[in-house]
């Protein structure tokens, strides 16, 4: 039913209502609180304490009374006591409240407290007769545009709880209501508004929590194994060649990477289209897992194209990759936005016409000029800087291609099976032999001195550092200022004798590229930079990372960071200056001068900062949670999946009976993404 017909809504409110996305009744219910007032406990006059917030039971003792006290200013006053002693309730501009106000009656208050010339008043407190619901309860606070106030909220909802709550459907299957005692919906919906207890709120959050995200699991499973069943993909035949690749390697595969490379060979041998994330710590090798499958693809006769999220890093991967296929006829491109158009074109030309095999590039392999005659493979680097968005339209510029993404960022597998559900996931767990421990500090900036010494120390021996400069959120040229601000000072005052470079995002791309040439070329001892060298930087004779301001970096940023070091024989050090006293920042340095385990530190991060920004469900191509938190949920979640799971064996594509609300609801917050994949 439309929210119009609610009682108490009407077309006005109505509009305002579908500002908030609320369209029908069942929205409404569904749309819970942001937050909640506590107003069950009560105390007495005499416990009122300057600036809280109370409720109090009292008599009206006194007449109220108005005065003009400025122009624009009517205070409204009148006396109130209960058995402890007296106060007065104080209303500016609300004159209308005289109306609710009658000598002796007994109300119900709620308001701030404020002791002026000793006396106890009530600053524009809420007043209720003491028969009306809301008193003496806990009360909801919705997050609502302007122009729509709390009260009005409290009494539309009301409305459509006492109406139509009874009508809305019970989206679980009776069974598991009953397996794991979980609260009816619609008990469950008037107590998440309007909660009799807190236990019954929290027994009431855990029901709508629980199912929001056995919606969400149970969408994202039948996404993927649908998506399996008719994606046909390209049939990879096998390779034997890629063993005597593997043996001509200047090292020797990790187990993990020989592991991982077994998954996407089985992958790209069956008729089924890949699809797979491979996770792996920093430095633990995930480019030559692409090298490889790049090289099946060129022995098939198909295209490869590998996207990377700077022109840094693409460059990069250009520069390592085409050295690992010199031997081989195969050609592989670079392209990126800065090339001149004439570049480009000669780039796009003999791409569409199967003479590149293998293209390297940023953002722009992904533009629509860009065509392939036969792409096979598109690969994805670094999948946590883009949106999954990006990541399709690669997989568009071919019939579907294999698809493999990888990333640096290791996230719990319960998360992953929500943020990666259409992925399988390959994980590298272990680092090439022979890495040295990077050995880690935290210190203050009172022995700032004392670190460019050390590293002083380090470049007299010929080995490299960075400085990295912190973030200024929210502003690219405050950013630049302070990078340019350290830069200049260290330049000119600490490292006189070295030679310095300063790279950040503002720079153009040749000039970033002449930069880190010349850092990797040892033309420059030390790189002054801000987080643009987070991702896949590879130098392996720089040794030391500074990190100036650490506390103002994620864990997970500061140890992507850190993985830009240690890359070489030499021992490496990061040193993280921490200009905070917290408790927090103290735990934080701590973390990573005891780990360098990826998945540990991320799993700390989460607890320490809540989820960072990449963690939006929005970026990965799920639908808004209303309820649930990923993260502080994660028991619930756990629940879920496994329960999930459960449904599936028993029923794959929810047809019985007692699944058909749940299959209604996940074609409901999937929309279209699976209507035309799934239940046809
Ligand atoms: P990341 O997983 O961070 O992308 P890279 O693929 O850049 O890591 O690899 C980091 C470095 O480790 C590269 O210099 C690469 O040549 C080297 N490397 C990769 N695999 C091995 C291995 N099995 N043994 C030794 N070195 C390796
Ligand atoms: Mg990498």
């Amino acid at each position: 039913m439309d929210i119009q017909y609610v009682k108490g809504v009407g077309p006005q409110r109505a509009k305002r209502l579908r500002k908030l996305n609320i369209h029908t009744v069942e929205d409404l219910l569904y749309y819970v609180p942001r937050d909640y007032e506590d107003r069950s406990q009560f105390k007495t006059i005499s416990q009122c304490i300057e600036g809280e917030k109370v409720g109090l039971r009292v008599n009206v003792c006194g007449y109220p009374e108005r005065r003009k006290a400025r122009k624009n200013l009517s205070i409204l006053r009148v006396q109130v006591k209960d058995a402890s002693g007296y106060a007065y309730l104080v209303w500016f501009n609300q004159d209308y409240m005289i109306n609710k106000l009658s000598l002796n009656d007994e109300i119900v208050v709620y308001g701030k407290v404020n002791i002026f010339n000793n006396q106890i008043q009530i600053m524009n407190p809420t007043i209720e007769k003491g028969d009306e619901e809301k008193v003496g309860r806990i009360i909801p606070i919705y997050a609502l545009t302007n122009r729509l106030t709390n009260n009005e909220m409290i009494r539309i909802m009301t409305n459509a709880i006492r109406d139509y709550s009874s009508n809305l459907k019970e989206r679980l299957p009776e069974y598991m209501i009953k397996d794991l005692n979980l609260m009816p919906i619609q008990e469950a919906i008037k107590n998440i508004h309007f909660p009799k207890s807190r236990s019954h709120y929290v027994k009431a959050r855990k029901r709508l929590a629980f199912e929001e995200l056995l919606i969400l699991q149970l969408g994202l499973f039948l996404i993927k194994s649908r998506q399996e069943a008719i994606n046909k993909g390209i049939q990879f035949p096998p390779v034997k060649e890629v063993y005597s690749f593997i043996e001509d390697l200047p090292f020797k595969l990790t187990k993990a990477q020989m592991k991982v490379f077994r998954e996407v060979e089985k992958d790209m041998e069956s008729h089924v289209q890949m699809n797979r994330l491979i996770q792996g710590d920093v430095g633990s090798g995930k480019t030559i897992m692409a090298v490889l499958a790049m090289f099946k693809a060129w022995k098939a006769g198909y295209q490869s194209v590998m996207m990377a999220p700077t022109e840094i890093l693409a460059q990069q991967h250009f520069n390592s990759i085409s050295k690992y296929f010199e031997d081989y006829d195969i050609r592989c491109e670079l392209l990126v936005g800065s090339f001149t158009n004439k570049k480009k074109e000669a780039i796009l030309k003999d791409l569409k016409e199967g003479k590149i095999h293998v293209l390297i590039g940023t953002h722009a392999v992904i533009q629509d000029k860009v065509e392939f005659k036969n792409l096979g493979l598109a690969i994805t680097d670094e999948q946590h800087r883009f949106g999954v968005r990006q990541r399709a339209i690669l997989s568009q510029k071919g019939e579907s291609p294999d698809i493999l993404v990888m990333t640096a960022t290791p996230i719990p597998r319960t998360l992953a099976l929500i943020l990666y559900g259409d992925l399988d996931i390959s994980i590298i767990d272990e680092l090439p032999p022979g890495r040295k421990e990077i050995e880690t500090y935290a210190v203050g900036f009172n022995l700032i001195d004392r670190v460019h010494n050390f590293v002083k120390k380090q470049l007299l021996e010929g080995r490299q550092a960075y400085i990295v400069c912190p973030l200024i959120e929210e502003s690219e040229s405050l950013d630049l200022e302070s990078a340019e601000e350290l830069y200049n000072t260290l330049k000119e005052e600490v490292y006189k004798d070295f030679k310095l470079g300063l790279l950040h995002g503002r720079m153009k791309q040749e000039e970033k590229d002449a930069v880190m040439e010349r850092f990797a070329n040892k033309e420059l001892d030390l790189l002054v930079s801000t987080t643009v060298i987070e991702v896949g930087i590879n130098v392996p004779n720089a040794n030391i990372m500074v990190i100036y301001n650490a506390e103002r970096f994620g864990l997970a940023q500061l140890h992507q960071l850190r993985g830009r070091v240690g890359r070489g024989e030499y021992q490496s050090y990061c040193i993280l200056i921490n200009g905070s006293n917290s408790k927090i920042a103290r735990e934080r340095m701590r973390i990573l001068q005891s780990s360098s385990d990826g998945f540990y530190i991320s799993e700390k991060d989460l607890e320490l900062r809540g989820p960072g920004e990449f963690f939006g469900t929005r970026q990965h191509g799920l639908p808004d949670l209303k309820i649930a938190n990923l993260f502080t949920d994660m028991e619930i979640l756990k629940l879920a999946q496994k329960k999930a799971k459960e449904i599936i064996e028993r029923d794959a594509y929810l047809l019985e009976d007692c699944h058909y609300y749940l299959r209604e609801s996940i074609i409901d917050i999937f929309k279209d993404r699976i209507k035309d994949i799934i239940f046809n």
